[in-house]
């Protein structure tokens, strides 16, 4: 399994970090999880092509995570893939339809299939998916592929959300801040660090990092460490990583 961040900067710019999107590829399938702003544009740098990504599986429903749905339905369409599948958490047919309403020229212009999801179990481009509910501002999903990879969505850190991750070759957890932001719905190092002591991952990498933690990053892994002694590193757009299966 191959694992691309394609943007791993949040709804604040910085100027090298797009908003969230993960490419996860196995055995020629592909799947794109979350489409933020920059992700059409990362798709194609990434050599993978927005032709070729007919499925998006979103996390929740805030603009940094859905931000290019429809430019990517347009790309798709213009390039003559005229095929979407867009799943998501409950609500997201409301969304699309809601988008493609504002844009009404792109009503029936590509074969659109929403589908929604709950915690649990299920199957969505090949892959097998669990599916649990994070603490964010909005409700949000994170998922897990089987022992391989996990993605936090946006959210606070919780026990639960470590039990889910706990196991897995790699997780991306949402580290937005600093320790000295105050901020709820989000993570900060040392909540983080702390939920995730003791813990079995073999890799975590930190993404949605607003341009508060731009030249702190040695900080934010140190307070992590104070409490978890595991392997750490900051995700960077268009960074690949390679997961073995059973690893
Ligand atoms: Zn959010
Ligand atoms: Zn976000």
């Amino acid at each position: 399994m191959h694992v691309t961040f394609l943007g791993t900067g949040s709804a604040m710019p910085t100027g090298e970090r797009f908003q969230t999107g993960i490419l996860v590829q196995n055995d020629g399938r592909q799947l794109l999880i979350d489409c933020g702003s920059g992700v059409l544009h990362r798709l194609q740098q990434s050599g993978v092509g927005y032709e070729n990504v007919s499925t998006v599986l979103l996390t929740h429903h805030h603009l940094d995570h859905v931000a290019d749905l429809l430019p990517l339905m347009k790309a798709r369409w213009l390039a003559g893939e005229e095929h979407l599948e867009v799943v998501g958490p409950q609500g997201t047919k409301g969304l699309l339809d809601d988008l493609l309403s504002v844009h009404e020229y792109m009503q029936g212009k590509i074969d659109l299939q929403v589908r929604e999801v709950v915690p649990g179990e299920f199957t969505v481009a090949g892959f097998d998916v669990s599916a649990y509910e994070t603490r964010h501002s909005l409700p949000c999903l994170a998922y897990r592929f089987d022992d391989r990879f996990v993605f936090s969505g946006d959210s606070e850190a919780f026990a639960g959300l470590a039990n889910f991750a706990e196991g897995a070759a790699i997780l991306a957890h949402d580290c937005s801040f600093p320790d000295d932001v105050d901020v709820s719905n989000h993570p900060t190092p040392e909540t983080l660090g702390r939920e995730l002591a003791g813990r079995e991952i073999g890799r975590v990498y930190l993404t949605h990092l607003y341009p508060h933690t731009d030249g702190r990053h040695e900080e934010m892994l140190e307070s992590i460490g104070r409490q978890y002694d595991g392997d750490v590193r900051f995700a960077e757009d268009l960074k690949t990583i390679s997961i073995d299966q059973g690893s």
